[in-house]
């Protein structure tokens, strides 16, 4: 059954409660009849803690995310720290989200890319990250490489992996990769230009953009591993995740995936495998796939593109 017509029964699911189907069978009989697997994933948020913008001010969107994380009942998160975009303010909102029982990462000093740079500077970069984030009494032993860079080639790559483990480091890889950072920027943009935002067109088109990521790298795992694996999501600490994380977390909850602690999905046996290939710029189970034999053009879905993302912005009217 395509996705559409799936989501199209889930809209009539209240029919089914009130004729007194029980939710869990409700849900096992979607998946069993749309092959939709009802999967784990984590939620992770990168760049914390991020500038104020035209959209809303830094506290606001920390405030935000937090409500939108309790309210879901999401059991732990991710955030992880860019220490340079650390300011006053910024401590203090770390400070929140450790105080409401989060966790933080390491995505190094001053988001350097490690393709760019040489394995000396990026490690003492990742030092500095280190030291700072000391100071926060809830960390996790855990680095995501800026824009998901792992080196510029193989001997750098596997040289970052042992220097970052003597830190006491597992990777912090994502699973379900996507361009989330794209439409918080053309939000951001359009705030600026005076123009009139949608922002229940915004939402939806968020949620599906993401949703149809996870969807897609669901996909790929079960091809190459034959399982779906225990996922990480790729979020930022923006402001549409501040707007729309509320929508995300009900709609992968409808869809009958559960949101488990990085914790949990981090221990998944694919955690302990490194693909041995240079491609690992769309996430784990993209790089696995390509260890494979999958070709990478096969591994990026279409809505991690710009132009791709423009024209959906555009034809659903969001901004006038
Ligand atoms: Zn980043």
């Amino acid at each position: 059954m395509p996705l559409t017509l799936s989501i199209l029964v889930i809209g009539k699911s209240n029919y089914y409660w009130k004729m007194g189907m029980k939710k869990s069978i409700f849900v096992l009989l979607l998946c069993a009849a749309t092959g939709i697997n009802a999967g784990d994933i984590a939620l992770s948020f990168d760049d914390a803690p991020t500038a104020s913008s035209a959209v809303m001010s830094g506290v606001d969107r920390t405030t935000a995310i937090i409500k939108a994380l309790k309210e879901g009942a999401v059991p732990d998160a991710l955030f992880f720290v860019t220490t340079n975009n650390i300011q006053i303010k910024g401590r203090e909102r770390l400070n929140q989200y450790v105080q409401a029982g989060y966790h933080l990462g390491n995505h190094s000093h001053a988001h350097l890319s490690a393709n760019k740079v040489s394995v000396n500077d990026f490690m003492s970069d990742a030092y500095q990250a280190h030291l700072i984030l000391k100071a926060y009494g809830s960390t996790e032993p855990y680095f995501r490489f800026p824009y998901l860079h792992y080196g510029q080639n193989k001997e750098a790559v596997n040289a970052l992996q042992s220097h970052l483990a003597e830190l006491g480091y597992s990777n912090g890889y994502v699973t379900a990769d996507n361009f989330d950072w794209y439409i918080n920027a053309a939000l951001v943009k359009a705030k600026k230009a005076g123009k009139t935002i949608d922002y229940e067109r915004l939402g939806d088109l968020y949620v599906d953009v993401i949703w149809q990521g996870i969807m897609f790298y669901d996909d790929i795992a079960i091809k190459t591993l034959g399982r779906s694996p225990k996922h990480v999501l790729l979020l930022h600490e923006n402001d549409v995740a501040a707007l729309f994380l509320p929508k995300l977390i009900r709609h992968i909850k409808k869809m009958g995936w559960n949101i488990i602690t990085p914790k949990q999905a981090y221990a998944d046996p694919i955690a302990k495998i490194i693909p041995d290939v240079l491609f690992h710029k769309q996430g784990r189970v993209a790089a696995l796939a390509h260890s494979k034999g999958m070709p990478t053009s096969a591994l990026r879905h279409a809505s991690e593109s710009q132009e791709y993302l423009d024209d959906l912005l555009n034809s659903a009217q969001v901004f006038k």
